[in-house]
């Protein structure tokens, strides 16, 4: 191999005959198997501008690794140079401001965790462990999206490495641009080291709706929690979890599970008109509604999503949640005998209230996430095929064939309809700040 590098000064470089290579390689999803020309194991600024010179001058294209949770694997890539992040996970509060001050290898759990002490959180995703950087960067919902919006909305100022090595401020007011534009399509522009990132007041408790319902019952569960969303005001959010896995991972019986969360006053009222119908949309089979407490509600989906599943996965946005759909829902994942979940996560208030110019996520007016997860156990083709099959039936129904960008699988084209108006915009900033391509290249903003 032979190339000498001046970083290291803190960081690591990692090859591929170094101890740590195939630990460092690996991302939630087990079925990635990508093998990286060089891992730059960074700890400071100075080591992630460093790594990018090196990867600049020897014609590596390079991917980051914040937490390596988006499930398509983008963060490893075969002969790119990867820039692991995850040593950097400082994180500061300021009370008065209410700003949290985070290194980009921190993850969900960890700044919840310093952020509850004072009361306080910042808008992030569904699972405890998930890098806060790739959810930063292109979105991120979670049970604040009503209140606060994404992840992505509640970013105030970033840190970023450019292409050319440099390290920029960007906020409103520095860089605009790029403050556009790294809401929500972060990871074309340069390596964001750190994040502003604007805090709420939230917890310590908050009430975990957590209810499962007949399969039997599952038109009318649908169709009333369609009609609840209409009105829902913006402290609750809630997902619907329809699978035909059981906890031992088997394909079983079709079951349906909503779990949401109220974070707002507790009243006899509220009860009564808010949290009630949600427990009624049918006859529960399972109720285990209670207060929690916001680290343990922003825990409850960990055990279903545990670290090395090996998944194939897809991700649509629907403004409707037609009769037709739900039929086609159903009937592929009856007669399937792949392990898969489906996830609606129900989309309402301030999430959509931010206007589709404002950020470069601009998906602001659809009603649910459609995202469909299939385990990958002893029939990868079989796996490969159903999940592609059911991208190719759902497109139709989708709103205008966009999906989630974090998430899973996607095409060349579903990623420009999902740019949709700002896509222009998008190629005329990578043409400036990253006319190679050295940032991840499987966008292909430009060629
Ligand atoms: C089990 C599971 C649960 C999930 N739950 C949610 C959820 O509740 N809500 C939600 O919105 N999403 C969810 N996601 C999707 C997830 O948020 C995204 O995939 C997100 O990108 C993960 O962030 P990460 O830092 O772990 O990503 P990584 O895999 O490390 O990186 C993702 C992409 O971002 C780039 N990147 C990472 N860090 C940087 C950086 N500092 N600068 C520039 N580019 C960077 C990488 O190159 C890569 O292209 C979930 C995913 C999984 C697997």
């Amino acid at each position: 191999m032979g190339h000498e590098v001046e970083i290291n000064k803190l960081g690591q470089k990692i090859e591929w005959n170094h101890p740590l290579y195939h630990f460092k390689r690996k991302v939630w999803n087990s079925h990635i198997d990508q093998y990286p020309a060089i891992i730059f194991d960074c700890k400071c600024e100075e080591d992630v501008i460093a790594a990018v010179q090196y990867a600049k001058q020897n014609g590596y294209h390079i991917t980051v690794r914040g937490g390596g949770f988006h499930p398509a694997g983008k963060s490893v890539k075969n002969d790119a140079v990867l820039i692991d992040l995850t040593n950097m996970n400082q994180i500061s509060i300021d009370e008065v401001s209410k700003i949290a001050v985070v290194e980009a290898g921190v993850k969900t759990y960890e700044v919840d965790e310093v952020t509850q002490e004072y009361g306080l959180a910042v808008p992030l995703g569904m699972v405890s462990n998930i890098g806060v950087a790739g959810l930063a960067l292109g979105g991120g919902i979670g049970y604040l999206r009503g209140k606060h919006g994404l992840t992505s909305d509640n970013v105030v100022g970033v840190h970023l490495v450019t292409a050319d090595g440099k390290l920029l401020y960007v906020n409103q007011f520095e860089h605009p641009e790029l403050f556009w534009a790294i809401r929500g399509a972060g990871s074309n522009f340069g390596i964001v080291t750190k994040f502003e990132l604007k805090l709420h007041q939230t917890g310590p408790n908050v009430l975990a709706v957590d209810v499962s319902y007949d399969y039997n019952d599952i038109r009318q569960v649908l169709n009333k929690a369609d009609n609840y969303r209409k009105q829902a005001p913006d402290d609750i959010a809630f997902n619907l979890i329809i699978t035909n896995m059981n906890q031992e991972q088997k394909v079983s019986q079709p079951a349906v599970r909503l779990i949401g969360m109220y974070d707002g006053q507790l009243n006899l009222q509220v009860e009564k008109e808010i949290i009630q119908p949600l427990l009624e949309l049918a006859t529960p089979t399972k109720d285990d509604t209670e207060i929690t407490t916001y680290l343990d509600m922003q825990k409850k989906f960990d055990s279903l999503v545990r670290e090395g599943f090996a998944i194939e996965g897809i991700s649509l946005f629907l403004n409707q949640l037609t009769q037709d759909l739900i039929e086609m829902l159903l009937e592929e994942l009856e007669k399937t005998m792949i392990p898969a979940t489906i996830h609606l996560i129900e989309l309402h208030g301030k999430i959509n209230r931010i206007s589709k110019f404002d950020t470069a996520f601009n998906i602001r007016d659809a009603s649910y996430l459609l995202v469909i997860d299939a385990e990958i156990a002893s029939h990868p083709e079989e796996t490969k095929e159903w999940i592609h099959s059911m991208y190719e039936k759902l497109l139709p129904h989708s709103y205008n064939q966009t999906s989630y960008l974090n998430s899973s699988l996607v095409c060349e084209e579903v990623i420009r309809n999902t740019y949709q108006c700002i896509h222009k915009q998008l190629v005329v900033l990578k043409k400036e700040y990253d006319p190679d391509n050295l940032f991840c290249p499987e966008h292909k903003l430009i060629d």
